[in-house]
């Protein structure tokens, strides 16, 4: 039986990744030692870092006068390292409530002592549809205005950036971090963990304009940009094994198209999910159209018990991990850039024989 992965993250990876490890496993480059051997101070390691920088910076187009940096510590370390290195003249930001994750950043900066101002929320509508600007905002005021350009919990996207003026723009992109595209240049920082759409856990990526990079005093060693820039991201012992699994997807990447590529591929994929649900009778997708996000697509059955026997029955069918997040129910289709177009034409096949026997 094919198994398709629906979870939300960590999540599925490449075949030919996955092969290419299991080849690569015993012996890097014939050197006899394995990844999960091998020093971060070695040549091999450093030419693997450095190569994983140069992809990122051809898929996105990154500016020279922005740095790539590997960090631990998932996107909710960023919640804590952003605030921690920009929010360092008004000590005050805006942040659009779009959902769980840009909630939980806001929490962390004001358990830092920051100021949050959060501009405006969709909570009220559950987070159905996204935050608009409720009106213009000025660098004299705020030091960034964060955002999550993809809401991983609540299935929206910001496939168009929030007006904002000359504040310094943040987007936590851990849920479509090169599944689809963004200007660089739009953003003073991005940040992300890999494990949704670009590699394993254990590595974030972060983005940051270089004039945004300083020494601010007692910030935590493991979260400083510049100390991370100065070292090339090894002021310490970096995930290794997870650095090097991402520079093989960035590779895979590339041979996609790069991210237009993949963008294309994607938005095949969430409409051919998004069409069958909007014509269905039984399961329904309740997200603002425009809103909509390519990669989490979250969907109900009237009867929550129902819901509880299509996850089960497609688990059986080889279509794993659709149970919703617990703070929205139902189910969730996570379509992350390694869900090949057939996994989705499968749940769609499945779920279309479940409503005709129910
Ligand atoms: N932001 C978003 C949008 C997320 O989806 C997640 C994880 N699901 C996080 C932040 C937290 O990331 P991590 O688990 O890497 O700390």
């Amino acid at each position: 039986m094919t198994v398709y992965n629906f979870a939300a993250g960590p999540a599925t990876l490449p075949d030919p990744v996955i092969q290419h490890i299991q080849e690569e496993l015993p012996s890097l480059q014939g050197s006899g030692m394995s990844i999960l051997e091998i020093s971060h101070r070695s040549q091999m390691f450093d030419d693997i870092i450095n190569t994983a920088k140069q992809d990122i910076k051809d898929l996105m187009h990154v500016p020279d006068n922005y740095h790539i940096l590997f960090f631990q510590g998932g996107g909710t370390g960023q919640f804590a390292a952003v605030p921690l290195n920009l929010a360092t003249n008004h000590h005050k930001i805006a942040l659009l409530d779009s959902g769980h994750w840009a909630s939980r950043a806001g929490d962390e900066a004001a358990n830092l002592g920051v100021d949050v101002d959060v501009l405006a929320s969709t909570k009220e509508q559950h987070y159905t549809e996204l935050p608009k600007m409720p009106h213009p905002i000025s660098s004299a005021d705020y030091d960034y205005l964060h955002i999550t350009t993809n809401n991983t919990i609540e299935g929206t996207a910001y496939h168009t950036l929030p007006e904002h003026g000359d504040v310094t723009l943040v987007g936590d992109l851990s849920s479509n971090f090169m599944a689809e595209e963004y200007n660089v240049q739009d953003f003073g920082l991005i940040f992300g963990g890999v494990q949704k759409n670009l590699g394993p856990a254990g590595v974030t990526i972060v983005i940051v304009r270089d004039d945004l990079v300083k020494h601010v005093d007692h910030v935590p060693t493991i979260l400083d940009y510049e100390k991370f820039v100065k070292k090339n991201s090894m002021f310490n012992t970096p995930p290794v094994f997870a650095i090097y699994a991402t520079g093989l997807v960035l590779k895979w990447l590339k041979d996609q198209g790069g991210i237009a590529g993949i963008e294309a591929i994607n938005r095949k994929k969430s409409s051919l999910l998004y069409d069958f649900l909007d014509n269905s009778e039984l399961f329904n997708n309740n997200i603002k159209k425009s809103d909509r996000s390519l990669t989490n697509v979250p969907f109900k059955t009237p009867d929550p018990e129902l819901d509880k026997q299509v996850i089960q029955a497609a688990d059986e069918a080889g279509l794993k991990n659709l149970k919703g997040h617990r703070s929205v129910g139902g189910m969730r289709a996570s379509l992350y850039n390694a869900m090949p177009l057939e996994g989705v034409a499968a749940l769609v096949d499945f779920l279309s024989d479940f409503e005709k026997q129910h």
